[in-house]
């Protein structure tokens, strides 16, 4: 979400003149966009305004601005730990954000908006001139749930659903623009448009669907209490619909799940996962889990390792509970220590590394269709001067699989036609966190793509 916003911003402020640098130290206005979902998020926030501190000493005209879930959550307190900003901006109020930097600019003070009580944006101008292949559109805002550890509801506000015309306009400026994969991003995706009477998620899917020029769909999050049978029907009818679905579940203890109020059970978990499974047998599911949420005993911690071994997930994102003051759970008793936490941590996610591992070794000598993002990382960390005859390309499958592999450094030309293009590739090998193979080519040699 936060990628999204910072998108947005870049977008407003590309109108004022600014562009982005690589250098924060040749900046004229930085902004901390920050997260408060965990407590590490809060720190690194923390200690990267630290170092703003610095930096500002150094170049007083320099202008800092922050904005995001702490600026929301810290509206009061924040010029007491962070004197020195120039702009605090809450979630919703993003829209406003070039018009506080000039005021700063014009009285020397500093300029805070954090009011939620406002409509978000539902229509955005996208001044950029290219998007990435694969590129977010927040579909959704805030969120009505209330989970108990979680703050999203306190900083991000009540649920809003944007005009599912604007979604469809914006996705389909961005295929213009060069995006061809959308993540349609939302706290709670399933529940889309329902509050304001709106079109169903299942709908604004088979829109989605229908924009001439994009090639794949995803999105994120779904909660599976909302998970309908028209959604799980989705992956079998909608073609542009990615092999994938992220479905957390954050706890495998049905005691511990009352607790964290997610409103389901294990087995009603079970059953999605079932009914997806039954609709698309290789569809990939993953995760996200707590460990150490207040008063989890070793057995129910045990039942979420069992939950683990029943599903086998194609990835995890897994967390250690920590206290959100804003959230209900930060006032519940039985708190477990850091080492506990820790340790069960590191169980959960030893045993999924053997879930993936496997996972990922059935692709091998596979054919795999891979849209073509552009060089891989790798390519800039690895000794930049040496002359080297291959480039190395990344992709994902449709799985969201990261699959790496080396094309011919001598025609780049023919390289760069390449991004954005879906291409097959035979996958040879598995490694922890990714797939590396060959493009499959035709008898002339040439790379081939797929229908
Ligand atoms: N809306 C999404 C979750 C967004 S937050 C959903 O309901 O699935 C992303 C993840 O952060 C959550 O799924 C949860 O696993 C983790 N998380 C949220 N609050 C947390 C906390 N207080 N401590 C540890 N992990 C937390
Ligand atoms: Fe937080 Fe729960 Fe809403 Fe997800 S569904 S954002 S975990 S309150």
């Amino acid at each position: 979400m936060n990628v999204y916003d910072s998108g947005t911003i870049l977008s407003d402020l590309s109108i004022l003149g600014y562009k982005l640098t690589d250098n924060v130290k040749k900046a004229d206005l930085v902004i901390i966009n920050t997260c408060t979902i965990r407590e590490k998020a809060e720190q690194k926030a923390f200690s990267f305004l630290g170092r703003m501190a610095d930096l500002k000493n150094k170049k007083p005209g320099l202008m800092i601005a922050i904005g995001g879930c702490l600026a929301q959550q810290e509206a009061k307190n924040i010029l007491k730990r962070v004197p020195f900003v120039d702009i605090v901006f809450g979630t919703n109020v993003l829209g406003r954000l070039p018009a506080l930097i000039r005021q700063a600019e014009k009285t020397g003070e500093t300029a805070i908006d954090v009011d939620m009580s406002g409509k978000s944006r539902s229509a955005l101008t996208i001044h950029a001139k290219k998007t990435p292949i694969t590129d977010y559109v927040t579909i959704m805002r805030g969120c009505d749930n209330y989970c108990t550890y979680c703050v999203v509801p306190y900083v991000r506000g009540r649920e809003t659903s944007r005009l599912p015309e604007d979604v469809v306009n914006e996705i389909k400026i961005r295929v213009k623009k060069g995006m061809k994969e959308v993540t349609l991003l939302g706290q709670n995706v399933n529940s889309y448009g329902k509050k304001e009477g709106l079109s169903s998620f299942s709908e604004l899917l088979a829109m989605a669907n229908d924009i001439e020029g994009l090639q794949r769909i995803r999105f994120t999050t779904s909660h599976p209490k909302d998970l309908s049978l028209n959604l799980i029907h989705a992956f079998r009818d909608l073609e542009k619909l990615c092999n994938h679905i992220h479905l957390p579940i954050q706890s495998g203890s049905n005691k511990i799940l009352k607790k964290m109020n997610r409103k389901y059970t294990r087995e009603a978990y079970l059953e999605k996962i079932g009914s997806l499974r039954s609709v698309k047998p290789d569809i990939a599911i993953t995760t996200d889990m707590i460990v150490g949420f207040p008063g989890e005993a070793e057995s129910e911690f045990a039942e979420t390792l069992d939950l683990m071994k029943t599903i086998e997930f194609d990835g995890l994102f897994a967390f250690a509970y920590s206290d959100r003051q804003l959230a209900p759970a930060s006032s519940f008793n039985d708190k477990l220590e850091e080492g506990v936490k820790k340790e069960r941590l590191l169980k959960l996610l030893d045993l999924q590394k053997e879930y993936t591992r496997r996972k990922n070794k059935a692709f091998i000598n596979k054919i795999v269709t891979v849209l073509v993002e552009g060089p891989s990382k790798k390519n800039n960390s690895d000794k930049p001067n040496a002359i080297s005859q291959d480039l190395q390309w990344t992709g994902r499958t449709p799985e969201n699989k990261i699959v790496n592999f080396t094309l011919d450094r001598t025609d780049l030309s023919c390289n760069d036609h390449l991004l954005g293009k879906l291409i097959n590739v035979r996958i040879e090998k598995a490694l922890s966190n990714s797939l590396k193979g060959t493009p499959v080519t035709d008898i002339k040699g040439e790379i081939t793509y797929a229908a």
